[in-house]
């Protein structure tokens, strides 16, 4: 089967690509003035490890058999995954400023049905793994060697539903499914930590029989890392990465900011943001 990327051997650097991820990112959510851009800017490190490094696909047609699937679980980080699919070259970025409004493809929430790229709808959370798992067996039964991708919140380590899956996954030896935690510490009430007994994480998951790692989320090297361990591991469990992230990362008043969970951000705010962004353009 044909590898499918035309980014593997890319000369552009992943940070430039990161960078271009915030960047997308920061232009959807001036649009609407508001939005979930916190965890968008805290992601964009794994997101451009997942499309420029570790992912096999073809842009040009995002539904090839042969391609690792990318599931995110979590509907309300659509606006991230829009800014790497632009970036990825699988939807166009002139399409920026219909971002949210009635007739977009890039609606606030993420819809397969609206978007290229998009695999599943999410938004009901705790659900994101469950589907990740049905697909991981039935790429298995069809011998097709492909890797299914979830990105998961923290917020998702308390929905129950998620623990029933992550037992399936080792029953059914996923070895084609690595789970993707973004680990922010926040959620829409709070700090995760302080909404439910989370623990530690990759010894809980290790526990119950996949291959955990945990790393910080925004070092790209240490991301990268991780990602070829999780793909290159010899033993049938599935796999998962914990990425602890900073919410608003690289963008310093932002990041400063107590409640990030859904931030309004004045007009004067978003050309501050951008201009910030850009004098910290990497090559
Ligand atoms: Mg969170």
């Amino acid at each position: 089967m044909p590898t499918g990327t035309e980014h593997h051997g890319s000369n552009v650097s992943l940070a430039r690509r990161a960078w271009a991820i915030r960047r997308n990112a920061l232009r959807m959510g001036e649009v609407q003035g508001q939005g979930y851009i916190g965890q968008a800017l805290g992601i964009a490190d794994v997101l451009a490890v997942s499309y420029f490094h570790a992912m096999t696909y073809r842009a040009g047609d995002p539904e090839w058999e042969g391609r690792d699937r990318f599931y995110l679980s979590i509907g309300h980080y659509a606006i991230a995954l829009y800014a790497a699919l632009i970036e990825a070259g699988v939807l166009p970025e002139d399409e920026i400023p219909t971002y949210g409004m009635d007739d977009s493809r890039m609606p606030m929430s993420g819809m397969a049905a609206y978007t290229p790229g998009m695999e599943i709808t999410g938004g009901s959370l705790g659900h994101g793994l469950g589907i990740a798992v049905g697909a991981a067996l039935a790429l298995k039964r069809k011998d097709n060697p492909a890797f299914v991708y979830n990105m998961l919140s923290d917020g998702e380590l308390g929905e129950g539903s998620t623990w029933e899956a992550v037992m399936s996954a080792v029953q059914w030896k996923l070895d084609n499914l690595i789970a993707i935690v973004d680990f922010n510490n926040q959620q829409a009430d709070g700090p995760t930590r302080d909404a439910l007994a989370v623990g530690s994480e990759a010894p809980k998951w290790a526990a119950f029989g996949w291959y955990a790692q945990e790393v910080d989320g925004n070092d790209l090297a240490a991301v990268v890392d991780a990602f070829d361990k999780a793909r290159n591991h010899t033993g049938t469990c599935p796999r998962v990465i914990i990425c602890n992230t900073r919410m608003c990362k690289g963008i310093p008043f932002l990041e400063d900011r107590e409640t990030t969970h859904f931030i309004r951000v004045e007009p004067d705010e978003w050309a501050k943001a951008l201009t910030l962004l850009d004098e910290e353009k990497p090559l």
